[in-house]
């Protein structure tokens, strides 16, 4: 990939050493060389090394964590893959058009997608930490590798299609985020806005605000002192 940043495929909590390797393999037939898994149940294993075939040296270099939150701290655009629309979900984007998108969001940072279970996907608090969640096209869902092709080929068949970024500002990391939300729920806590009884869904959709609105540091800074200044006003 001809960009300074690079696009991670991570897969949260993969329950087949197979799937992991026939992962590791999609990716890199289509340019993707760097993987992240989320507590894998068996990893390293030999059948992952096995179904990797030419992709063993991803999955060496494959990084290990504990939580998606952990696995996508420094990306600045997060993309969760879903096999259908949930209730209260953030914005959807067709793979198709996730395509080029990733090409101009990697001008600016680390892009990362995510995977879920084989069994049961990705949670709404997992899939909360997304901008986008794309789904492909399918009667049924697909085999995790599967879904990992089609989407890394879109990546790929997109590349020299982006726009080109015009903006110096560097965006907000997940984690710069993350600290937003916690400390936008401490204070709409203290001034008696948030429910503590009900705070999941108006946290939700705060979220999808402000991860629609793809804030760059300098904004996140405005912000956080806006919530320090409600929590201390004499201080100003
Ligand atoms: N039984 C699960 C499906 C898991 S398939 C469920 O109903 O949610 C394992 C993973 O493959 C999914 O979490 C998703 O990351 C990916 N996947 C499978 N089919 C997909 C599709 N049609 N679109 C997008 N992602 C898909």
């Amino acid at each position: 990939m001809n960009s300074s940043h690079s696009t991670s495929i991570v897969l949260v909590e993969p329950s087949h050493p197979g799937n992991i390797g026939a992962v590791a393999r999609a990716a890199k037939t289509m340019g993707i060389e760097s993987l992240v898994l989320v507590n894998p149940k068996r990893f390293p294993d030999p059948e992952a090394t096995v179904r990797a075939v030419d992709a063993a040296d991803v999955l060496e270099r494959a990084v290990v964590c504990t939580s998606l939150k952990e696995a996508v701290r420094s990306c600045t655009f997060v993309v969760g893959t879903s096999v259908r629309k949930r209730g209260l979900s953030c914005a959807q984007i067709p793979p198709r058009q996730l395509g080029p998108r990733v090409w101009h969001e990697l001008q600016r940072g680390p892009v990362a997608i995510v995977f879920g279970r084989e069994s049961s996907g990705l949670s709404n608090d997992e899939l909360d930490l997304c901008q986008f969640v794309t789904a492909i096209p399918s009667i049924n869902s697909l085999n995790l590798a599967a879904a990992v092709q089609v989407i890394c080929y879109e990546i790929f068949m997109a590349a020299g299609r982006a726009p080109a970024e015009d903006s110096e500002d560097a965006l907000a990391t997940s984690m710069e985020l993350e600290h937003l939300f916690e400390h936008l729920q401490t204070v709409l806590l203290e001034i008696g806005f948030l429910d503590p009884k009900q705070p999941k869904l108006l946290m939700r959709r705060l979220r999808h605000v402000y991860q629609r609105a793809r804030l760059t540091q300098v904004e996140v800074n405005i912000l956080r002192g806006i919530l320090s200044a409600t929590q201390n006003p004499s201080s100003r």
